[in-house]
């Protein structure tokens, strides 16, 4: 490949996935990037972190494939080059003020730090944003915005950010609050008269958390004197992080506070997969001193899969147990500690791959073979990526096996062609009723 080819294939590789990623994504993930330099055996980019290689890596390794030259190994063949920071971008040169809080105000669960947060498909994203926040407060994505259900980490990731910033940003000033603490404080200022001095501290905050902001919701007086605060901070670019258990828009607030809350990066924090509830448990009961044999892991995380903190119930059962006795630990006597905890209507228990390859091969009109095939013919390559984004979606195993199913793909493809088909149904509504439609037929 001469030169100028090689610097042609990474512009249409980030011309290629401007259409295909979300306009905030886009600015935050791609835009930062620079090619630096271009020869026939690789290319060199220089990114702002870490994250924003890894971000490309993981999710654009193939596509890359498509666009770059290829080292022996087949893989995309780039160096990166991490800018560095200058370091007056790390501090505050804000004076201290013994009435501002410092840090010892800070009330953060010591357990949630991200050494302790495991990863998975479901989180990545959430937690690649979080750390690139707690890296470069208030000049990467502000506010951060997390949402996702109930017991699924976000307060976990908040904290962590928290964590990191006290010990790699001394001077920061940093709170965090729940929405409740914070509707509370207010009433407290009020009545002690002193909502000024309230007020000063939290406007004088670097870095504010803001936690379970759904209970801002039908408080209006509260929500005058939030978003006042939101602003003043956005303003001077300190950092914001808020967590909710929905997105921004399905909250019940202002279209002001709403559309503030938007500005920044949306993250949604999904439920964790197999693997990673393994990982999960695995890590938290090492941490309790206990030893659970992977066998009994799994048979624990097949069962109990929407909710992290119910896998902790677990482990602490089981641990309490093991104190008391000396019983082996084994299916059977799991089953009869845990029995009650266990969820029932295990989700799509039954849907298999086999399921969703004929479901689709009928709707598109394509042969099973094809699908599993490595034709690019554009119908053919587009059901594949359906039944790669509805086995993502229906069927609760690790990625690597999904993808595996696939005549052997891996599983950056499965994440591109799921990444793909969640955008376009977005926008396409042939292509959204034709997969509601293989979903039925799977379902039914
Ligand atoms: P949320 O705020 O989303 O309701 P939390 O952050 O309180 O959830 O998490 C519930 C529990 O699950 C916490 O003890 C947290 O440490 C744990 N947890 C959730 N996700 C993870 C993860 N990815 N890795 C490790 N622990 C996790
Ligand atoms: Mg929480």
């Amino acid at each position: 490949m001469l030169e100028c080819a090689v610097k042609n294939g990474w512009i249409q590789f980030v011309e290629f996935i401007e259409t295909r990623c979300s306009s905030a994504e886009y600015a935050n993930w791609i835009a930062p990037i620079r090619l630096i330099e271009a020869s026939h055996e690789e290319i060199s980019l220089e990114v702002p972190n870490i994250f924003v290689k890894e971000y490309l890596l993981d999710n654009f390794k193939d596509v890359l494939a498509d666009f770059l030259p290829l080292k022996g190994s087949g893989e995309p063949a780039i160096r990166f080059v991490v800018t560095a920071l200058p370091s007056s971008a790390m501090t505050s040169n804000a004076p201290q003020d013994p009435e501002e809080p410092t840090p010892s105000d800070l009330k953060l669960n010591p357990l949630y730090t991200f050494d302790h947060f495991i990863e998975g498909p479901s989180n990545q994203f959430v937690k690649s944003a979080a750390v690139g926040v707690a890296a470069r407060p208030g000049k990467s994505y502000n506010p951060l915005f997390i949402h996702g259900g109930v017991g699924l980490g976000k307060t976990h990731l908040l904290h962590s950010v928290g964590h990191y910033i006290q010990e790699h940003h001394k001077k920061l000033r940093i709170q965090s609050i729940t929405t409740e603490a914070f509707i509370n404080d207010i009433v407290d200022h009020l009545r002690a008269k002193s909502i000024d001095k309230m007020k000063r501290f939290y406007r004088n905050l670097d870095v504010l958390l803001i936690d379970d902001i759904q209970f801002l919701q039908n408080r209006l007086n509260f929500e005058e004197e939030f978003c006042n605060t939101f602003e003043t901070l956005l303003n001077q670019n300190k950092q914001i992080i808020i967590a909710s258990d929905k997105p921004p828009g399905q909250l019940k607030l202002s279209e002001r506070m709403v559309a503030r809350m938007e500005w920044g990066l949306v993250a949604h924090m999904g439920a964790p997969d197999l693997e990673t509830r393994v990982a999960i448990i695995k890590h938290k009961s090492e941490l309790r001193g206990l030893s659970i044999p992977n066998q009994i892991a799994f048979f624990i995380a097949e069962h109990i899969y929407s909710n992290v903190r119910q896998l902790e119930g677990a482990i602490n059962r089981l641990s309490a147990h093991s104190r008391l006795t000396e019983t082996h630990l084994n299916e059977d006597v799991v089953e009869k500690i845990l029995g009650e905890l266990f969820q029932q209507d295990a989700p799509n228990k039954k849907i298999s791959i086999e399921s969703i390859l004929k479901s689709v091969a009928a709707v598109f009109e394509v042969r099973i073979a094809e699908i599993k095939g490595e034709s690019r013919h554009k119908e053919i390559a587009l059901a594949r990526q359906v039944a790669m984004y509805l086995a993502k979606e229906m069927i609760d195993d690790s990625l690597m096996k999904i993808a595996a199913s696939f005549g052997g793909k891996t599983h950056s493809t499965l994440l591109h062609a799921w990444k793909k088909v969640s955008d376009q149904i977005q926008i396409n509504e042939t292509l959204k009723r034709q997969v509601q439609m293989v979903r039925r037929n799977i379902e039914t």
